[in-house]
């Protein structure tokens, strides 16, 4: 049997398996019992959670047709050649330049992110003036939408360029070629986390909160807050969400001395000043926990076993032959090492990276408890569910295997369970 139909049936499997899943969870989300549990539960209105229940239907349905589209449209292409155009394609617009194998690996590699782009579009356009309309949370105009679509694709061709570059450059070098391009790939992990402000910068328009007016009391809660726990605070900023949608959240961005809280401004009209203290406590937790640096340090060690195995089975030339290109070259061992991360690897990574994940969310929880009273941090989730209509619910296994964040019922839960154990 060929490399590409074992690939293609081990890539087919995990789709259908996590179709399933969604089926699973949109049944135990769908049972009434539980859901009149988990309102009484919440406090939440029947109004209220049968307007999140239908999002998450619309959602539902959604991604089951994205997600077969996407599986037949991902078999077709592979098994009807779609490899073997796309290399001529790029060999073809490489003999403009010098026809260099770098060259032409970074067109191919260009040309197959535009056409994904392209082609995933009406589907974006459908997510985001059809789904996210009907339930009220866009804001995006068409030109808004169109700009934003231009700009990502910028900056994801212009940092994917000079990464496959260097990735195909370390390759050609030899000898132990997976060590330096891990080196490579841990190195733009870390710089991305530092880039990432200065991207959102050119989406968003930040502006430091009003100190002098209404929200004076806040920038002072949040000032002593950092102070309480060390925490070097250069700026509060609010980002204009609103623009793109009615969604809420709250981060924290840069480092070293340029640490900055940022809220949405969705956010802080809809939370009052302690819950929105309360939801900074939860950032400020991961912050002061080392969570991103853990998650840094856990992708870059476990991307070390990775790499060296993948460098065994992404180099074979009759891998390259399989799946229809021409022969072994630089772009084909980056093409197929990335394949089976993105494909494969990744998806027997997800559980332990979810569970890591969701381990941090408790204990950022817990720390926010510390800081002030658990009762706001618990009005915040809550108000926070309402505003992105999240189910409170979700399956254990599908919770287990994929949700970055604990259901807020459960959150909740263990935040009732730990009482005010705030000093405010
Ligand atoms: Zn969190």
């Amino acid at each position: 049997m060929s490399y590409l139909v074992v690939f293609l049936f081990v890539y087919a499997v995990f789709e259908l398996a996590e179709i399933w899943l969604k089926y699973l969870n949109y049944q135990y989300v769908s049972c009434q019992d539980r859901q009149k549990s988990c309102q009484k539960v919440l406090g939440i209105s029947e109004d209220n959670l049968q307007k999140s229940y239908a999002y998450f239907k619309d959602h539902y349905y959604f991604s089951l047709l994205k997600k077969s589209l996407y599986l037949v449209c991902f078999i077709l292409f592979y098994a009807l050649g779609g490899l073997t155009l796309f290399e001529q394609i790029a060999l073809s617009l490489s003999s403009y330049v010098n026809g260099a194998e770098m060259v032409t690996g970074i067109i191919f590699f260009a040309f197959t992110a535009v056409v994904t782009t392209i082609l995933g579009l009406p589907l974006d356009y459908y997510a985001t003036f059809v789904l996210e309309q009907k339930h009220g949370f866009n804001k995006y105009t068409t030109r808004l939408f169109c700009t934003d679509i231009l700009k990502s694709t910028v900056i994801s061709l212009v940092l994917s360029s000079v990464f496959y570059g260097l990735f195909m450059f370390l390759i050609s070098m030899g000898g132990f070629w997976w060590l330096t391009t891990w080196i490579l790939a841990s190195l733009f992990l870390f710089l991305s986390c530092l880039i990432q402000p200065l991207i959102n910068h050119w989406f968003y328009k930040f502006a430091p909160i009003d100190r002098d007016g209404d929200d004076q009391a806040l920038y002072d809660g949040l000032v002593d807050m950092a102070k309480r726990v060390n925490f070097q605070l250069s700026k509060i900023l609010k980002i204009n969400g609103s623009k793109r949608s009615t969604h809420g959240n709250a981060y924290f961005t840069g480092f070293f001395k340029q640490k900055r809280v940022v809220l949405y401004d969705t956010l802080m009209e809809k939370l009052n000043h302690d819950e929105l203290l309360a939801v900074v406590a939860h950032e400020l937790g991961h912050y002061k926990l080392g969570h991103l640096k853990f998650r840094v340090m856990q992708a870059t060690a476990v991307s070390f076993v990775v790499f060296a195995g993948l460098s065994l089975i992404a180099a074979r030339p009759e891998l390259a032959q399989d799946f229809g290109f021409s022969g072994a070259t630089l772009y084909t061992t980056t093409f197929f090492f990335f394949l089976f991360f993105n494909k494969i690897i990744v998806r027997f990574l997800q559980p332990l990276f979810s569970f890591l994940s969701r381990h941090d969310e408790f204990a950022a929880d817990r720390f926010a408890a510390s800081l002030s009273p658990a009762k706001d941090l618990v009005a915040g989730l809550l108000k926070l569910r309402e505003m992105n209509q999240t189910m409170p619910l979700t399956h254990p296994l599908v919770s287990w295997l994929y949700a970055s964040h604990p259901p807020v019922i459960e959150r909740i839960t263990v935040l009732e369970s730990i009482g005010d154990e705030g000093k405010a």
